[in-house]
């Protein structure tokens, strides 16, 4: 089979990252977390009609090769680029979608070979009620809805968080993601990795463990027997999108981090990527702006993150 321009993640692993060697820690690394490029958001917000497919994405185009160009010009090179979900608008089965996956990809094969892609399904890529059907367009387009990787000694998971917000039309691969994800928090346990790191598009929460459900964070049973779970396997911080503003919380020694968008904003912040660095003691990130990713570089910035302490 040819080699994929984006290796996607298949049999709920990433290939970029089988190799064995990925398991055993040698030195700090960091890799680059987006999300929510959404295209079509921003003519959809503008004209007051969210739940339109959004006829427009040449700003989240934009936006996106800049983010793309600000990512390639990195020294050093990133472990990979998650993108926490909402990759586009259109929902599955409306009219712009196709046109906005296409662009899409197109943008993201503009990045360098050696930086895997790693993608998280949002609400958008698998409509708020997913179906068997929706989740198994998504992963023909995008990879596994959810997978784990290795990468520098440090355990990774990608969870379909659609699953835990609704799941009445697909209780199967509820219950399958939920006997997988069991056996690999079992992993997460018991082996010898440096840390353990989720990644979901749906916050748990955004601010406070015990804060009220809505749109944006997970029901609140669904989120306890979650962090509890997460907690007991030593997972150290869960990365999310969706609420398209920074944000995030602690509960106990779990961290929430919630990422604004690549696209549209729906607070104060500006379209950006959050840089995550992982050193044996700890995981560090910061929220740069596009403009300083690509004006002033954030070289100084990483070889003090980097420093072990
Ligand atoms: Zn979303």
């Amino acid at each position: 089979m040819a080699e994929e321009a984006l290796a996607k993640a298949r049999g709920r692993s990433l290939s970029a990252f089988r190799g064995e060697a990925e398991q055993e820690w040698k030195a700090p690394f960091y890799f680059i977390q987006g999300a929510d490029p959404q295209f079509g958001l921003m003519k959809a917000y503008a004209i007051g009609d969210c739940s339109s497919g959004g006829d427009e994405w040449d700003q989240e185009l934009k936006l996106t090769e800049q983010a793309v160009q600000a990512i390639n010009r990195l020294d050093p090179k990133p472990k990979f680029f998650v993108i926490c979900g909402d990759l586009v608008h259109g929902m599955p089965g409306t009219p712009w979608r196709e046109a906005q996956t296409r662009d899409l990809e197109n943008v993201l094969k503009g990045l360098s070979r050696d930086i895997p892609v790693v993608f998280v399904s949002g609400n958008h890529d698998l409509g708020n009620s997913p179906t068997p059907e929706t989740i198994e367009e998504y992963c023909r387009q995008w990879g596994d809805d959810y997978f784990a990787f290795w990468a520098g000694g440090v355990f990774f998971l990608v969870l379909n968080s659609q699953l835990y917000f609704d799941h009445s039309k697909c209780p199967e691969q509820k219950q399958a993601q939920d006997q997988w994800l069991d056996k690999q928090l079992a992993v997460a346990g018991k082996r010898a990795c440096k840390h353990a790191v989720v990644f979901q598009h749906i916050p748990l929460f955004l601010q406070a463990p015990d804060e009220d459900h809505d749109y944006f964070n997970l029901e609140r049973s669904v989120r306890q027997e979650l962090m509890d779970k997460f907690r007991q396997a030593g997972i150290k911080a869960v990365f999310s999108g969706h609420y398209h503003r920074n944000a995030g919380g602690s509960y106990k020694d779990l961290e929430m981090v919630v990422s604004s968008a690549i696209g549209c904003q729906l607070g104060e912040d500006t379209h950006g990527l959050r840089v995550v660095v992982v050193t044996a003691e700890k995981i560090v990130h910061r929220y740069y702006s596009l403009d300083q990713l690509n004006n002033q570089g954030i070289e100084k910035d990483l070889m003090d993150l980097m420093k072990p302490n």
